[in-house]
């Protein structure tokens, strides 16, 4: 009995809109090399057993074509390559789409190559050259970068993100039923005090906690103390998400500074090979993780993606330019050269607080038809002050009024239901909420705040939580949750962005998957909630040296020194400052005020919900005049990609399943460098 090795690979049936056969999923199909394609000798047709085409393997990323042609070469057909159905037919999306205006449909699949152990040796050859696992080569073991899915996929249907869901929603409506004072026929809470005292010219505080009216000149409550400007102190906004920091805080170093501004590939190209001379690569380690911005990462995981180094003559050679069959001929080369990956040794990782800003610019377009009015009250008045707000441009403030947002429309989406319940003696609970929405609500403005509130900022709230505490689970549930935002307005490069880290997640091997998950974030100081991405890490890190810089622009070497000596700066500044630190005594902010006011103004727009009425902004401008809602409306057609991308991270998230009780050895990385 020979042994053999089995490889599996997760990708799709090209050509469905041609063929049309539908397949149940389970159905075992084969690859055969298509010998009728005269203008494509390397096409590989999928058969059912019964001879029928049902596509093609796909013609883009060329990899996997090339991979499966050359096994099917070198095995004289002693290598049978199966394909199992994993999914129903579906509108093409990357990276398997060739025409983006006609992107045609695909069956998602399982390819499987059985090859005999003598044989293993050749195909991990020809596996490693077109797949690029050189990168890993000496990591990982053969087949386990492809050891095929075991468990099913906690993801889309995630447990965390359900969980938290729930968790936030029945904590709020114990909250707002604790907030309504009955009476015989109706219920007010604190919102209706103060809109009744602001009707009669009053401008006094109103207590959220116990409904308590009372002059702007106490600072607290009389009635119950509480403090509507601060919270207590060692008050943890993050409670319900556990931190899954590093035991030991990360060291930050400083490198060498490289001068370029990295705006384009070929600069990220000289960043690249300076982090290869300042990290001795390949000599003293052999990869390197880079995080960075999300458009150098573009265009690192581009160069990384076509640029190829040929064996004989060390030329770069961009296959988005040159094929390299044509820079073969083109340089007499004879067939013992071979191409490898000119940046294989590196790890692209997008850096989590610049997703985390764009994610909050995306929010603030799609909430301006709500914030406009609300922001307008909170003082920002001129359109310049407004479309500064808008833009996004000051990260802590749009966070601040995000979370406030979210605070408010929750209680207000909340209300109805809650009093409702409270009138008619039932009790209140999350399951009668749910089914409430769904079989009775049909105002589309109720709906559309629902959206934004229990999906889009929950997301956004969720993903904060997931960096401060490095929680991969839930970092991972918010950004999926949230992508469709994403893909419903105009980002680009953070569609890209998004499909192309799921893809890479899918494809770790288990070690270095391992290795990412526990690296979302890191905390510096190592307290527990203190989280940040290693962009952030960098940029703070860079404000300490640029604030050691003379006044004007720096030349090189003033920067240069400051960094050789930024160690010993920080060490002089810590000593000098450390007895002024009020850290431990900060206390967090509260937005009482802030969302009363957001309260206050959202309430009418969100009355009698069971009524049909028109789609309108928070002023009563209707749909059609403001394209925000316009958008929003797309964005049933675009779930349809989304569904995808959780696709994606069903692939990614089994091969995480497998590291379950596996032992994982220690693995060198240096996650501070960033470019
Ligand atoms: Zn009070
Ligand atoms: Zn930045
Ligand atoms: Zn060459």
């Amino acid at each position: 009995m020979f042994s053999m090795t089995k490889v599996q690979i997760s990708s799709v049936i090209t050509g469905y809109h041609v063929y049309k056969k539908k397949q149940p999923i389970g159905t075992v199909c084969y690859v055969l090399k298509d010998k009728s394609n005269v203008h494509d000798k390397e096409s590989l047709v999928v058969k059912n057993s019964d001879s029928q085409t049902i596509g093609h393997v796909p013609a883009t990323p060329v990899t996997l074509k090339s991979t499966l042609n050359e096994v099917l070469d070198i095995s004289c057909s002693a290598i049978e390559i199966k394909c199992e159905i994993i999914g129903t037919p579906t509108l093409a999306f990357p990276p398997w789409v060739n025409n983006p205006n006609k992107p045609g449909a695909v069956i998602p699949c399982r390819y499987t190559i059985e090859i005999p152990a003598t044989m293993a040796p050749n195909v991990k050859d020809i596996m490693c050259k077109h797949l690029g696992y050189d990168l890993v080569n000496d990591i990982v073991k053969f087949h386990e970068v492809f050891t095929p899915p075991t468990s099913p996929s906690q993801y889309p249907d995630s447990p965390d993100w359900k969980l938290y869901r729930n968790q936030i929603i029945s904590e709020l409506l114990k909250e707002v039923s604790g907030d309504q004072i009955k009476n015989i026929h109706s219920c007010h809470d604190y919102v209706d005090i103060s809109l009744r005292q602001k009707e009669m010219g009053l401008n006094n505080n109103v207590c959220c906690k116990c409904n308590y009216v009372y002059s702007l000149g106490n600072r607290n409550c009389p009635n119950c103390n509480h403090d509507p400007k601060y919270n207590p102190l060692g008050y943890d906004p993050y409670k319900r998400t556990p931190s899954q920091h590093l035991k030991h805080p990360p060291t930050v170093t400083v490198g060498e500074p490289c001068m370029v501004n990295p705006n384009n590939e070929e600069k990220i190209g000289i960043v690249l090979e300076h982090l290869r001379e300042v990290c001795n690569i390949p000599e003293q380690r052999k990869w390197l993780v880079v995080w960075s911005d999300g458009i150098p990462y573009l265009f690192g995981m581009r160069l990384q993606q076509y640029v190829y180094v040929c064996s004989s003559c060390e030329e770069l050679v961009d296959t988005r330019k040159e094929s390299l069959d044509d820079h073969t001929a083109k340089h007499n080369h004879d067939n013992s050269i071979n191409f490898h990956r000119a940046f294989s040794d590196f790890i692209f990782r997008p850096g989590p607080c610049h997703i985390e800003l764009n994610m909050a610019k995306c929010l603030l377009n799609f909430c301006w038809p709500i914030l406009l009015l609300m922001v307008s009250a909170l003082g920002f008045r001129t359109k310049k002050a407004l479309d500064v707000v808008k833009c996004g441009t000051d990260h802590h403030r749009s966070k601040h009024i995000l979370f406030t947002l979210f605070d408010a429309l929750a209680r207000e989406l909340l209300l109805t239901h809650v009093r409702n319940s409270l009138e008619s003696g039932a009790p209140v609970s999350l399951e009668s909420f749910n089914d409430w929405v769904r079989d009775s609500v049909v105002d589309p403005n109720y709906l559309y705040l629902f959206d934004m509130c229990f999906t889009f900022l929950l997301a956004f709230k969720l993903y904060n939580e997931g960096i401060r505490k490095n929680n991969h689970e839930v970092v991972m549930a918010a950004r999926i949750f949230f992508a469709p935002l994403f893909f419903a307005g105009n980002h680009p490069k953070y569609q890209e962005l998004h499909l192309r880290d799921l893809c890479d997640r899918v494809q770790y091997p288990p070690e270095l998957a391992l290795e990412m998950k526990n690296t979302e974030s890191f905390s510096v100081s190592g307290e527990f909630n203190k989280g940040q991405g290693a962009d952030f890490v960098h940029e703070e890190t860079n404000k300490f040296i640029k604030s050691f810089l003379p006044p004007g622009v720096p030349n090189a070497e003033i920067w240069q020194r400051v960094c050789r000596k930024s160690e010993m700066l920080k060490n002089l500044k810590d000593k000098c400052c450390s007895d002024l630190s009020q850290s431990s005594r900060y206390r967090l902010p509260r937005m009482d005020n802030k969302q009363l006011m957001m309260q206050r103004q959202v309430r009418s727009y969100l009355a009698s919900p069971v009524n049909q009425k028109p789609h309108v902004s928070l002023s009563g401008e209707t749909m059609i005049v403001n394209k925000h809602f316009a958008k929003l409306g797309t964005l049933k057609k675009n779930v349809k990609k989304v569904e995808l991308i959780e696709l994606y991270y069903e692939m990614c998230s089994e091969l995480e399943d497998q590291l379950a009780d596996e032992t994982v050895p220690e693995i060198e990385t240096d996650n501070i460098d960033t470019v």
